[in-house]
């Protein structure tokens, strides 16, 4: 089976689209959460994710929308941008936004957006922080997304370390011994001084997963941000990938 594991859309949809274009034929989608918030598309893109077969676990922006999160745990930009995103959520939406789980554990894949400790706010940026983790879940790999950084943790059972990579664009990841924690980057708002969405595509028969990159047309949607009145610094970190 090929799978498709994005994060953090955050309603950028000229990224998603094309995202989904580049990644080919896939059984399943799965998104580790952050559908929305920040950007200027929340509706188009669940509408758009949801119209393939997907899993889809909760974020941190995707709680707030729906008020399952306070919004005063957000930087102001970021709380400008979800309240936007909240007002302008359709009933379909919502109710999709409300429905999603913490977490899923779906074969050797455990899916959490943050971590599996804290599955909505834990950032996992570096080893230690995935040394714990590791205590955390069962399966052989967790899949994470909300630090909007593709990275992967792998674990020295033996020593009691973690090793860290960060995969280029177009590297391959072998499934085999190592237990791994997973971050593909983020869809709609990268931060690793790449502007391009990132994704991985994980492929259960080779047991590897690849990471990808893909341009698209973000002026687009700066100009629809900019149309919208959204914070003009979500408009331009956009183009430096921070
Ligand atoms: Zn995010």
């Amino acid at each position: 089976m090929r799978y498709l594991v994005i994060s953090d859309i955050h309603s950028n949809y000229e990224a998603l689209e094309m995202v989904l274009d580049d990644a080919g034929s896939v059984d399943e989608i799965w998104c580790l959460g952050d559908v929305v918030g920040y950007g200027p598309d929340p509706n188009s893109c669940v509408e758009l994710l949801t119209s393939y077969p997907h899993r889809c676990i909760a974020g941190n922006h995707d709680w707030a929308t729906v008020g399952k999160l306070d919004l005063d745990d957000f930087n102001h930009d970021a709380r400008l941008a979800n309240l936007w995103n909240r007002d302008h959520l359709t009933p379909q939406s919502r109710a999709f936004l409300n429905s999603l789980p913490e977490m899923l554990v779906v074969g050797e894949f455990t899916l959490a957006h943050g971590s599996p400790r804290y599955p909505i706010w834990e950032y996992v940026m570096d080893g230690a922080t995935a040394l714990d983790n590791f205590a955390y879940f069962d399966s052989p790999f967790c899949l994470v997304g909300h630090t909007h950084v593709p990275v992967v943790f792998s674990l020295d059972n033996a020593n009691k370390r973690v090793d860290n990579s960060i995969p280029s664009p177009g590297a391959s990841v072998d499934l085999d011994s190592d237990r791994l924690i997973i971050n593909p980057g983020s869809v709609g708002q990268p931060r690793n001084g790449d502007p391009w969405a990132s994704y991985i595509v994980l492929d259960t028969e080779a047991n590897t997963v690849e990471y990808r990159r893909v341009a698209y047309p973000l002026e687009v949607t700066q100009q629809k941000m900019i149309g919208l009145g959204l914070p003009s610094r979500l408009v331009t970190r956009l183009q430096y990938g921070w």
